[in-house]
């Protein structure tokens, strides 16, 4: 055993801390300890021992006791974990933090409800196109590819016979999905499948629950893991395959540090130790298509749904001439699905921002000349504003597109629509499916058994809709404003809103040959729509990407967003303007600083946000001055930093 012990903690410090090992029932590499830190006492992790220390003895106090009897993780997590505290500019306690389980005791995980959904219990024959892509993943044992094909195309059936081929190989794998709680689908398949081997980390289990799921992969027991974003994490000991499914999905990146993307962990993972990555998604990510499109990632297309529907037929509808959210033609195709039998859904969207400023004649919104992302209205101040660079403008009289004098600022909210459908459809069973809903225990499942069972006739919802939840009697699916998420003053705007047209459109006609998709707009000649009506993705990107690369966007640069948030106002723009003079003598050259600037949500709980972000055509130049402003950097009073590396919003 020996006599030093380096320890990490879950603090934001650079650096680990030494600590004399205790004579007997002392701790080594992989295990967690309990030792004074501070005032406080703390539990870390064991990331190194040696027996000698240049530290005075006396400067080195002793661990108080060992926390758990077997390691909990060994070289190839430690190793991950130091690349993700370079990577993401975060302590290695802090990541530990992430990739671990907090439990200290170990009981059985609970059972997860199931879905009533009939599900295959057994390899289904593959069609020519999925064999061809199966034939692919396994031709060589690592490597990159990614299943693009809409949705019903038959992704997760290769999925699932990657993983069978990784096992016959001797090799375990992890199935990531969105979140386990709306996927459970392919949850149930995966049991089915792989039964006892397989293990599900998802987010209602209770730490001790994640213990000992954990202790069951270590062991090897469980060697099919699947779980959301930090499954990426579990100990499979020898890993050959992981998959990422809806590749394109928001909650694969931390919000909380360190602000890891599950895509670039696995990424780096499978190449650490040798394993194949597989993802698939209707709508891959800018940064995947990207990669495919320079060869880094093979693309296997597949393009037929094989469960007996169509895709769906999809009409646009401009909303500027209508009086209501809910158009005539779209409240005549709800009437008409129910006459027939069918269900309809309404799809709401929650990122919409209520305060944007826009041309009620021609849809028109107003950009920044900076930084082309949407300003922001300011009623307060009656000004538009950019929150990327600070450009301000008051709000113009006219349109400076079509000269019309009815221009002002709206929104679209959700209790609007539910109001209106209510009245428009006096005889349907409405639903409702939100953030607000879901807080609400057990609402999710309640809304979503009685739409599924046909309680109901009609579901409003908010994107949560359009993951992957399949219900058989959709006929017509309705996007009630399809450019709420194009107005957001993010550069992501027009990828999200065409993601979510598209997922959206793919609930409909699953199963049957008669789907019915109506897009709501005030702007239908806009790219992002006529791509999304024609659930045509490499149209989109062809002009996306020409637009990203135009305005130095990602995947043609890489961010660095700083957040400086204070509970006394003016202390945020104080931080930031600073840290950004400090920054500035050390951007190289071809790098460039925008802001800082108010966040677009500049006040949250009552504390103010500013952001800064660092852009280059490369990361590592402003990765290593970043993190070395960050190392001395002396936080003032009262000031919260996030640092985001490649955030994937700016709001
Ligand atoms: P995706 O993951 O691409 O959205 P799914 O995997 O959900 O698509 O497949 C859609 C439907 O097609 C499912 O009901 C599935 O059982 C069925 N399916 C997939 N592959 C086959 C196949 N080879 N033969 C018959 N049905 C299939
Ligand atoms: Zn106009
Ligand atoms: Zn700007």
């Amino acid at each position: 055993m020996a006599e030093f012990l380096e320890v990490a903690f879950n603090v934001p410090l650079p650096g680990t801390f030494t600590y004399r090992n205790l004579p007997a029932k002392g701790a080594a590499i992989g295990l967690r300890v309990s030792a004074p830190f501070g005032r406080r006492e703390l539990v870390g992790w064991v990331v190194g021992e040696s027996d000698t220390s240049s530290l005075p003895p006396t400067q080195i106090k002793a661990i108080t006791r060992t926390v758990d009897a077997e390691p909990l993780f060994g070289a190839a997590t430690t190793g991950l974990a130091r690349w993700m505290a370079g990577m993401y500019l975060s302590g290695l306690g802090e990541c530990l933090a992430a990739m671990l389980p907090s439990g200290r005791r170990e009981i059985g995980a609970p059972a997860l409800a199931s879905d009533d959904l009939p599900i295959v219990d057994h390899a289904l024959v593959l069609s020519d196109e999925q064999r061809s892509a199966l034939e692919r993943i396994t031709s060589a044992p690592s490597g990159t590819w990614y299943l693009s094909g809409l949705t019903g195309s038959g992704k997760t059936e290769v999925f699932l016979q990657a993983a069978e081929a990784s096992l016959a190989e001797g090799r375990g794998a992890i199935y990531l999905v969105p979140e386990i709680a709306l996927t459970g689908q392919v949850v149930e398949a995966a049991r089915l499948r792989f039964g006892e081997r397989c293990a599900v980390l998802h987010s209602r289990l209770s730490p001790s629950n994640r213990l000992s799921e954990w202790r069951r992969i270590l062991r090897g027991e469980a060697d099919v893991v699947i779980g959301a974003r930090s499954a990426v994490f579990a100990p499979v000991t020898k890993l050959g395959l992981i998959i990422i499914d809806e590749e394109h999905e928001g909650s694969y990146k931390a919000s909380n540090a360190p602000r890891y993307h599950a895509r670039q962990v696995a990424m780096k993972r499978a190449a650490m130790e040798g394993a194949r990555l597989v993802m698939g998604s209707a709508t891959p990510s800018a940064e995947a298509w990207h990669l495919m499109a320079e060869g880094g990632v093979e693309k296997l297309g597949l393009t037929r749904r094989l469960a007996g529907g169509a895709l769906p037929k999809v009409e646009v509808v401009d909303l500027s001439g209508e009086g209501s959210p809910i158009s005539s033609r779209l409240a005549e195709a709800v009437r008409d699905a129910h006459r027939r039998g069918g269900q309809s859904i309404l799809f709401l969207n929650r990122r919409g921002f209520s305060y944007f400023f826009r041309c009620k004649s021609c849809g028109a919104e107003i950009r920044c000349r900076h930084c082309s992302v949407a300003l922001t209205y300011h009623k307060d101040r009656n000004a538009l504003v950019c929150h990327w660079c600070g450009y301000r403008v008051p709000p113009p009289r006219s349109c400076p597109e079509c000269g019309s004098l009815d221009v002002g600022w709206s929104g679209f909210g959700t209790e609007q629509v539910e109001e209106e459908a209510t009245r428009l459809f006096p005889d349907l069973r409405i639903g409702r499916l939100d953030a607000d809903t879901v807080a609400k225990k057990g609402e999710l499942e309640r809304v979503l058994g009685d739409f599924r069972e046909g309680r109901l006739d009609l579901l409003l919802g908010t994107q949560m809709v359009a993951k992957g939840l399949n219900f058989p009697l959709v006929k017509t699916v309705g996007v009630v404003l399809a450019d709420t998420s194009l107005n957001l003053p993010d550069f992501r705007a027009a990828e999200r809103a065409f993601s979510l047209v598209v997922q959206v459109a793919g609930r409909a006609g699953r199963f049957s040959p008669d789907g019915l998709v109506i897009i709501q707009t005030l702007r239908p000649h806009s790219y992002v729509i006529r791509h999304a009506a024609a659930l045509d993705v490499a149209g989109f990107y062809e002009e996306e990407l020409a637009v990203r690369r135009e305005l130095g966007f990602p995947p043609y640069a890489r961010l660095i967003r700083l957040v400086f948030r204070a509970r006394e106002h003016e202390r945020a723009p104080a931080a930031a303007r600073a840290f950004a003079q400090a920054l500035a003598p050390s951007i190289p050259a071809g790098a460039e600083l925008l802001g800082p600037a108010e966040c677009p949500i500049a006040l949250v709980a009552g504390t103010a946000r500013w952001q800064l972000i660092v852009r280059a055509p490369g990361i590592a130049a402003i990765h290593r001055a970043v993190g070395e402003l960050l190392s001395t950097w002396e936080r003032p009073a009262g000031l919260r930093l996030e640092v985001d590396v490649d955030p994937v919003s700016l709001m």
